[in-house]
């Protein structure tokens, strides 16, 4: 069964408690600021019902017609199909990827992938709940955020040492219905406009952090569950000064559990505190393939504007703009080529779940998240200030300064008006609050840059290397 839009809005008026700026917000679907990133999220139920983009992103499997999302990968054919439903979204949705479908799918298959060894260790029968809550969620076509960063205190000390006991979210009651759990989530995207929200842990644990050792689902409108929206990128703008980001945005949110009882059905993980690292770990490989694939559009994005401005100033010829243009194309063909490595040599983990290579997929993510400021820079350059400088919309419909501005900014074969509209959309992708929001984000979401080199150091053949230095010895 697959939502429609006007479903998906309805089913967001169920009494979640989201603060915005202090308010308690009473519909987050017709909030001026919250209403925009949940129009923008809704691109994936607008594109499961559109004849232009079906085959791509619904499965059909007998009578069942749902979301490829939930879609388990199997191969690497598989993994490619979803980056390619991730790109068409990430797109369509003016480089900002609309995430309900994304993120959830990959807590989900990481849980899959780890939880039949935790149930074997620990005699318990989270496996079967997971898969039990994947029904459900294919079935009803659930958009899903994922809670995994704690707000973590003092990042030297373990989460049962921290000073405030609820750093990291914990379990403080259990009974033979459920457990309640307690403390703060940050950085959430798409809470405030999901169904379900999936906890996960987001580290590994020590015996003495047991209580910290959970995962589950929960309702959004769950009792205890506060959400406090985050007012990034709130502006009401220009669409012609903005053209992406006055139509397209995510929103993070502090997620607040106090005492939120959740019922044993969509408890995940109680206490198994050796399993954590290992949850943690396997949602974010099957995140940071989908993490990849949402950058490609933004750096396609670079490259064409880049290309156009250079034309528009008739500078595509000089030698460093083609050295510009020439590194951003290797920037984001390497990219794309780690990504599609990272597909072709994943493994089978289980019996029908495939998961992309973790050293590559790191890897991928690493060159990007190192490489986007510097290719931010390269398409300022090429740009020049106006970037920044140009006259605002009302200048340009005006009747005397309009056809003036229009004139005195044409340049190779371009109107003045055509040229800075490109300018602006180069402007929302390097030069304003969006850029900002896409560098950190390109930092920080899906782990830290340090996070990805520890990965793909760590799984890098140390042994074989320093063996081969050895035989390099011994024959001289
Ligand atoms: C836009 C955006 C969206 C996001 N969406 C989600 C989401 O939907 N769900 C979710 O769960 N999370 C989400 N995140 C969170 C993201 O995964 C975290 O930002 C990331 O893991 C870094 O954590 P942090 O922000 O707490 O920074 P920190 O962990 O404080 O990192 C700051 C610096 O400290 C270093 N550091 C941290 N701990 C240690 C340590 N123990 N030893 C040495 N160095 C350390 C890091 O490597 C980094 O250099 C999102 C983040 C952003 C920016």
């Amino acid at each position: 069964m697959l939502q429609y839009e006007s479903d998906y809005y309805a089913s967001l008026r169920d009494g979640r408690r989201v603060y915005y700026r202090g308010q308690l917000v009473e519909d987050v679907t017709t909030h001026p600021v919250l209403g925009k990133a949940i129009r923008h999220a809704a691109l994936d139920f607008r594109m499961a019902h559109d004849s232009r983009y079906q085959d791509l992103a619904v499965v059909t499997d007998g009578h069942d017609r749902y979301s490829r999302y939930y879609s388990i990968p199997q191969s690497a054919e598989d993994l490619k199909r979803r980056r390619d439903l991730i790109v068409e979204g990430t797109r369509l949705g003016g480089t900002v990827v609309p995430l309900i479908h994304e993120i959830g799918t990959d807590a989900l298959f990481g849980l899959m992938e780890v939880l039949p060894e935790v149930d074997a260790r620990h005699r318990t029968t989270y496996a079967d709940r997971v898969r039990r809550f994947w029904e459900q969620a294919k079935f009803h076509d659930w958009a899903l955020a994922v809670a995994q960063t704690d707000v973590k205190g003092d990042r030297s000390r373990r989460p049962s040492d921290q000073p405030h006991p609820d750093a990291y979210v914990r379990i403080v009651r259990r009974s033979s219905e459920g457990i309640w759990i307690r403390g703060t989530k940050v950085h959430t995207s798409v809470a405030i406009n999901a169904n379900w929200l999936i906890v996960l842990p987001t580290r590994e644990m020590r015996e003495a952090d047991r209580d910290y050792a959970v995962a589950c689902a929960v309702p959004l409108n769950a009792p205890g569950l506060t959400l406090i929206a985050s007012p990034y990128l709130e502006q009401a703008i220009d669409p012609w000064e903005h053209p992406l980001s006055a139509r397209h945005k995510m929103v993070e949110t502090v997620t607040i559990f106090d005492d939120v009882f959740v019922p044993w059905d969509t408890v995940f993980l109680a206490g198994e505190w050796d399993a954590a690292g290992a949850v943690a770990k396997a949602f974010v490989e099957f995140h940071r393939f989908t993490a990849v694939s949402y950058k490609l559009p933004l750096l396609q994005a670079l490259l064409g504007v880049a290309s156009l401005l250079a034309k528009y100033n008739g500078v595509r010829q000089a030698r460093h703009v083609q050295a510009a243009l020439g590194d951003l194309v290797i920037y984001e063909m390497t990219v794309g080529a780690l990504l599609d490595n990272a597909a072709d040599r994943g493994e089978l983990v289980r019996a029908g779940l495939f998961r992309p290579n973790i050293a590559l997929v790191n890897l991928a993510k690493y060159h990007f998240a190192t490489g986007l400021h510097q290719a931010m820079h390269k398409v300022q350059d090429i740009a020049g200030g106006l970037l920044v400088t140009a006259p605002g919309r009302e200048d340009w419909d005006h009747p005397e300064l309009g056809p003036w501005l229009d004139e005195a900014f044409a340049a190779h074969e371009v109107a003045g008006r055509e040229r800075v509209a490109l300018m602006h959309l180069a402007g929302d992708l390097v030069a304003s609050e969006l850029a900002a929001y896409h560098m950190v984000l390109a930092v920080h979401a899906e782990g830290s840059i340090e996070a990805e080199r520890m990965t793909v150091v760590n799984s890098y053949p140390w042994q074989s290397a320093e063996a081969e230095a050895r035989r390099l010895l011994d024959d001289a």
